[in-house]
């Protein structure tokens, strides 16, 4: 925390900042450094919704009650508006309800549009031919990607929070996406390198390009990378070309096969199944461990939670995180598999759902379940989902790799006290602490 507090505050949204430069203390205006730290707090969570709601748009779905919080959102956070600390935990609460508004309508649109996930086997490895590598979450772009590359001879790969795209039966049926490879955002530059294909960048988590590859990465959508070819809308005739005129990579099958897509249908088809492997102790405990990851080194952590679990836990899995993860061979209980991959960062909704289905099922609330998260964050779609958690009551989460940065004591306080928020120490202490008290 000593380190933290050097910088209390930073705000230079107005012209009477300090000293011409920032509000570092505490603002001219009378502003509190945790009032400042609220406001960033809120508008990073609003960011997150935003590009959840960009891409339930793209597919034509909206939501004037979510569009109506954004603007109340922003608006509290002006020069001389709101200078109640308790009020921006108030909103914080209300724009986790609010993502949760807006995860569901985005897992509508995907549903609508592609059909409902189903568990899919997924290669990583490649197959003779040119390719494309399609990376970052938009559905969208890779649907008309796969529509437009169809008989061209061209194979589509994934990369990263693209993965869950296999299991919607409207993608998978394309016999050109042949496989994921790479794992999380942060291998790009060497995934890509290592590659001679053609890549489009959907959305965020697109890292500036090494000059290697410049000449044949694409942005489409929000995403925007210097010296690199954006495509506005959605004809992908240039990335097709360049693929074309590029070499054909080898026949290479991967080591590992994933498998991704289970959906709430297909895990709640289940549900007679799990009560019976509960209540006979068969399982004892299940997890989500997932999140959007980051190469900090402590994130080893997640690996090593996974690796040190008993083998009568199930671990639920989504987003980007689960890379750290979905190569490890966990296997079944009775038919159950030890490792569930539910999709994307978004389809946090689609856990929320099972857990309280779930709660429902064993007839108690989602804290007495046998039920813990294990959530790494890195940015602010991963906050926004946090105050979706928080919202919903759900207690005892663990927090990794590090406390996020506008987080205070007094805010800190606020978040153990009424959450009991904790911050991941090391597995094995975690593990024990966890299957001593629930
Ligand atoms: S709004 Fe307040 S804290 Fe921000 S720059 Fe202006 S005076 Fe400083
Ligand atoms: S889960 Fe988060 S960190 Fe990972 S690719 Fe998606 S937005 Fe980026």
């Amino acid at each position: 925390m000593a380190e933290k507090e050097k910088l209390d505050m930073f705000c230079y949204q107005c012209s009477q900042t300090a000293r011409g430069t920032g509000c570092t203390v505490k603002g001219v205006c009378g502003k509190e450094a945790t009032v400042a730290r609220l406001q960033d707090n809120l508008l990073l969570a609003t960011k997150g919704m935003a590009a959840y709601l960009y891409h339930a748009r793209e597919l034509g779905y909206t939501d004037t009650k979510i569009d109506a919080f954004l603007e109340r959102a922003f608006y509290s956070t002006f020069t001389n508006v709101n200078f109640d600390a308790e009020d921006f935990v108030n909103l914080a609460v209300e724009a986790g309800k609010m993502n949760i508004r807006t995860m569901q309508l985005l897992k509508k649109a995907h549903i609508e549009t592609y059909g409902e996930p189903e568990p899919t086997k997924v290669q990583t490895g490649t197959v003779k031919g040119q390719g494309i590598i399609a990376t970052g979450h938009g559905l969208k772009a890779l649907g008309e990607l796969l529509k437009q590359t169809e008989q061209t001879g061209i194979n589509v790969y994934t990369h990263s929070e693209l993965l869950p795209a296999h299991g919607y039966p409207g993608l998978k049926k394309y016999k050109h996406l042949v496989g994921n490879l790479g794992k999380a955002w942060f291998d790009q530059k060497q995934l890509f390198s290592k590659y001679p294909v053609a890549i489009l960048g959907t959305s965020n988590c697109v890292l500036i390009p090494k000059e290697d590859y410049r000449d044949r990465m694409f942005t489409t959508g929000p995403a925007r990378l210097p010296g690199v070819q954006h495509i506005t809308g959605y004809d992908y005739t240039p990335v097709i070309q360049k693929a074309q005129s590029l070499p054909e990579l080898e026949e290479k099958p991967g080591d590992v096969i994933l498998t991704t897509g289970f959906s709430k249908s297909v895990v709640l088809s289940l549900k007679d199944k799990i009560k019976h492997l509960v209540q006979t102790g068969k399982i004892n405990h299940f997890f989500l461990v997932g999140g959007c990851d980051s190469p900090l080194k402590k994130a080893v952590y997640f690996r090593e939670f996974v690796q040190s679990l008993p083998k009568n836990t199930v671990v639920l899995t989504l987003a980007c995180g689960k890379f750290r993860i979905n190569d490890l061979n966990l296997g079944e209980i009775e038919g159950i598999p030890r490792l569930i991959d539910l999709g994307q960062c978004n389809d946090a909704i689609v856990a929320v759902e099972i857990a309280e289905a779930l709660a429902e099922l064993f007839g108690m609330g989602i804290n007495e379940l046998p039920l813990t998260l294990v959530l790494s964050w890195m940015e602010q779609k991963a906050v926004a989902i946090l105050w979706s958690l928080l919202a919903l009551g759900i207690k005892g989460i663990y927090l990794g790799p590090i406390l996020p940065a506008w987080v205070n004591d007094d805010i800190l306080k606020v978040l153990k006290e009424k959450y009991d928020l904790r911050l991941i120490s090391n597995p094995d202490q975690d593990i024990e602490q966890i299957l001593k008290l629930k």
